[in-house]
């Protein structure tokens, strides 16, 4: 672990327009060594199109991206070599095996055969891909295609990784594997910048921006957003018999407290939650309900996004 934070990215005022309509709008962002930042915005706002400016690969109409002090515009080749992205569409082939996969994009790279013969083996154990290297990438389960694609991006001098909505597409298991697997990476001194749209992906981030029409309009640690948007815990609750006569005993529990009824539970939105819960023990118990669970649950970064933004982060920018 690095024990000293240095700037891996600095972007001034990127503005980008698509047949006169305005992506990126005087976007600005600085990404340290340690920071894991999660960028998180709904479909159309603008991630991918930043993602490929700041990976060098899609010319910006204003604005300068520096990777380590290298100008992305003017010293492409050493800026880009500091640089491993992993774009939102499939790259590796289908065709050939893990560990062929990377050979050809270190042969693309130009490593010498004994620094590929070194590093691929490496990147496969780092990414857990050992059993599996010789393996068609068509058999493949999405979570491991990912980290092969990982394992391409890191094959050079990667300071920092882009990674444009990477766990789309994986089962929780997978995505919580694969997540974990990044932190440690970050963790190992490569700054990471994630898009998504989904916010269990943002939990982990040391840094997450709220990206929308093609700036960023919060900021903050997850516990600074949620915080900064006073959106409060749910009560989860588990009781029966599920009566009419529990509803409404539940909502003349208190007029700030919003009732919704979930398949398996139901769930209460109140003001002060943490109060609320001794209060509805105590009355569904004199009331002869059996409560066979209770518990608050945070927010979700789906629900400050909302909260914050009045946009909802599953839906389209228009
Ligand atoms: P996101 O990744 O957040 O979904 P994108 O960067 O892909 O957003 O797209 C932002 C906007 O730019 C969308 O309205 C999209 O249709 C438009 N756009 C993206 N790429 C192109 C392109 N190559 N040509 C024209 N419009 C584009
Ligand atoms: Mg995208």
């Amino acid at each position: 672990m690095k024990s000293s934070s240095t700037i891996v990215l600095e972007a001034h005022e990127i503005t980008k327009s698509y047949n006169e309509k305005r992506v990126l709008d005087n976007f600005s962002l600085e990404i340290s060594s340690s920071d894991f930042f999660v960028l998180m915005g709904p479909n159309g706002s603008g991630k991918s199109t930043l993602m490929s400016i700041l990976a060098g690969t899609n010319p910006m109409d204003r604005g300068k991206v520096m990777i380590l002090g290298h100008d992305i515009s003017h010293d492409e080749l050493k800026a880009r070599q500091h640089i491993g992205y992993v774009p939102q569409q499939h790259f590796c082939s289908d065709f050939l095996t893990g560990r062929e996969n990377l050979q050809y994009f270190a042969d693309l790279l130009g490593l010498s055969k004994s620094q590929a013969k070194k590093r691929i083996p490496q990147l496969l154990q780092m990414m857990g891909l050992e059993d599996d290297a010789d393996r068609n990438v068509r058999e493949y389960s999405g979570g491991m295609k990912k980290k092969l694609e990982v394992a391409t991006a890191l094959l050079g001098d990667a300071q920092i990784l882009f990674l444009d909505e990477p766990s789309t597409g994986l089962d929780p298991n997978a995505r919580k594997e694969f997540l974990m697997l990044l932190k440690s990476i970050n963790e190992q001194g490569t700054a990471i910048l994630l898009v998504t749209h989904i916010g269990e992906d943002a939990e982990i981030a040391n840094r997450v921006g709220f990206m929308l029409e093609g700036r960023i309009v919060a900021e903050g640690t997850p516990q600074k957003l949620k915080e900064m948007s006073g959106v409060k815990s749910s009560i989860i609750l588990d009781v029966i018999p599920r009566t009419d006569e529990l509803l409404l005993l539940l909502g003349g529990i208190s007029n700030d407290c919003i009732v919704i009824e979930r398949n398996e539970s139901i769930e209460l939105s109140c003001e002060e939650p943490n109060e609320m819960v001794p209060l509805i023990m105590d009355k569904l118990q004199r009331s002869g309900f059996n409560m066979r669970s209770i518990e608050t649950q945070p927010p979700s970064l789906e629900d400050i996004f909302y909260s914050l933004t009045a946009c909802p982060i599953g839906g389209e920018v228009a």
